[in-house]
């Protein structure tokens, strides 16, 4: 297979929804149709120990949130696809929003009795913000739920963009018939229960009229009339406008049942985007320019979008997770981490197929490739086999939450600066040195954050530390045109001042007014509440 073909069949989607509508049976059974697991396992059994596939760390079974995100690569008609799974939970949004910056698309997973829920609007508009291709599964369609053309016109408000759909629901709940496939013009008939494989199902031609209404009746009748109803108020299906995020394909189904799942695999292969071009900065004469990193250019390039610690108890190790955006990878390869300039030396390189890592053979764009180390990497870095380029546009988000931290034992405060420094570095907080001294202080946008990071300072670090509340409200990173202007702020406000892990300087802030006047006071110090890694 050539280079460029290699890139061309690869597909990276997150998929995201609100917790509960069923996002992680969706992904198993992704697995399962694409032969990357077995069917031995079900669900339910994961369920009960609270334990899925595509959960790692111990704190997640504890708690049985999807804390972090994972990644799984399967193959499924000679394509290559990469899903990266996103944590549900609202306090980890942070790591979400991350995650999608490293994919080409998105699969929405949508529960047919709530519709769009709260978290994932919130998913949505960093989608829409990135023109992120989505493709809408409405899944639990074997349960009492609401009609497919209410939901249709929910996500569409919503989404703020036209549904087209790609199946129909024939039925729904007790009475749950089947799907009709618009685009084979095919009705699959629904047999719940069953660990089915996709040519299990039986289907029958929707021109075999007679067939469906003597089998069916009057829910084949309304599901007609109702498609029908649809398919005259949508649009028709423009791929290209899916691709620029103005159009989502929908499709219904019900995980659990296996059922629908096929049809979305096939439009991950048929519809989804492959490896698109990603930008970059690059210093020419010492001036930062813009370049766009295309799929097939034949440089490594990469960007780290996630930093996992300890994933493997027994060894100290983390894995740098790093999306490929061009270049082809290959086992022993040098490669550079471009903000220290220094080579990045992995103990191992593994690709994630399904529940095991294995050791990469080669890689392409749209890949994830795990590296693991013990150090040196951070969040947001760029890895190249030489060129000087810094990807731009993976969000960091200023902290809303603040507490203090203490060391219950006092011996242990190197346990707890190098947990703190790997933590931050890995994203999982923020940590924030105050210029004038003191406890460090940690930013969360979620409560549970917190919780998270003491718990992982004891287990991991054995670091026992206490949280207290703060009087801070909020962060701002600084900037400002010149040096003297900054010393100038700087200096006015020296007790508001702190360092994040990349070194950068924040004010802090105790009210929502306090940025306000500090802006009056110095008009041409610039403000960021986010920071993007560049
Ligand atoms: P997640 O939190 O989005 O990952 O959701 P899960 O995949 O854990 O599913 C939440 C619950 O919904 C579980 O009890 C699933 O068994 C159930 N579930 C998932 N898909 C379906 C479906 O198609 N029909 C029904 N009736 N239940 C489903």
């Amino acid at each position: 297979m050539t280079f460029e073909s290699e890139t061309r069949r690869r597909r990276t989607f997150a998929i995201i929804s609100h917790p509960d509508a069923g996002k992680t049976t969706l992904t198993e059974k992704l697995l399962l149709f694409s032969g990357a697991i077995q069917i031995a396992g079900s669900v339910k059994a994961r369920k009960a120990s609270r334990h899925a596939t595509s959960d790692w760390m111990e704190i997640e079974k504890q708690r049985g949130i999807s804390v972090a995100s994972s990644v799984m690569q399967m193959l499924y008609r000679d394509h290559v696809i990469n899903l990266l799974d996103t944590p549900g939970h609202k306090d980890f949004s942070e790591d979400t929003y991350r995650v999608l910056t490293a994919v080409d698309s998105a699969l929405m997973v949508i529960d047919a009795a709530n519709g769009v829920e709260a978290q994932t609007r919130r998913l949505i508009e960093v989608c829409r913000q990135r023109d992120t291709p989505i493709i809408t599964f409405v899944n639990k369609m074997d349960r009492e739920v609401r009609e497919p053309l209410d939901i249709l016109d929910e996500v569409e408000r919503e989404l703020g963009m036209p549904c087209v759909p790609m199946t129909w629901p024939v039925g729904q709940g007790k009475s749950f018939r089947g799907i009709m496939n618009l685009r084979t013009q095919a009705m699959t008939v629904f047999e719940s229960g069953k660990e089915r494989l996709s040519d299990d199902f039986e289907t029958i031609p929707l021109s075999d009229r007679d067939t469906l209404t003597k089998r069916f009746g009057a829910d084949f009748e309304s599901a007609m009339d109702s498609m029908e109803l649809a398919t005259g108020a949508s649009p028709t299906w423009d791929h290209a406008a899916f691709l620029a995020g103005k159009q989502t394909p929908v499709f219904f189904g019900s995980g659990v049942n296996n059922f629908g799942v096929m049809e979305v695999l096939d439009a991950l292969v048929d519809l989804a985007p492959p490896p698109q071009s990603r930008t970059s900065t690059t210093l020419v004469n010492r001036q930062p320019v813009v370049k766009e990193i295309q799929p097939a250019d034949k440089d490594f390039a990469g960007v780290v979008f996630k930093v996992q610690a300890n994933m493997d108890a027994n060894h100290r190790d983390r894995i740098a997770f790093v999306r490929m955006a061009s270049g082809k990878y290959t086992p022993g390869m040098k490669l550079k981490v471009q903000r220290t300039a220094k080579e990045l030396r992995p103990t191992s390189v593994v690709t994630f197929m399904s529940q095991r890592r294995e050791a990469v053979e080669e890689a392409y764009a749209g890949d994830i490739v795990g590296f693991t180390t013990h150090g040196g990497v951070q969040l947001g870095d760029t890895i190249t086999d030489g060129a000087n380029l810094q990807f731009t546009g993976l969000p960091f988000f200023a902290p809303e939450l603040f507490m203090t931290v203490i060391l219950k034992n006092p011996l242990r405060t190197k346990q707890l600066q190098q947990g703190l420094a790997q933590l931050g570095e890995e994203g999982a907080i923020q940590v924030f040195r105050p210029e004038v001294g003191g406890p460090m202080l940690l930013g969360a946008v979620g409560q549970l954050q917190f919780e998270v990071v003491q718990h992982r300072l004891k287990a991991e670090y054995d670091a026992d530390v206490r949280l207290e509340g703060c009087q801070y409200t909020g962060a701002r990173w600084i900037t400002a045109d010149t040096p003297a202007e900054l010393r100038e702020f700087v200096n006015a406000y020296p007790a508001r001042m702190a360092l994040d892990a990349a070194n950068t300087l924040a004010y802090l802030c105790t009210s929502p007014y306090d940025v306000r006047l500090a802006q009056e006071r110095f008009p041409k110090i610039h403000f960021h509440p986010l920071r993007e890694h560049a």
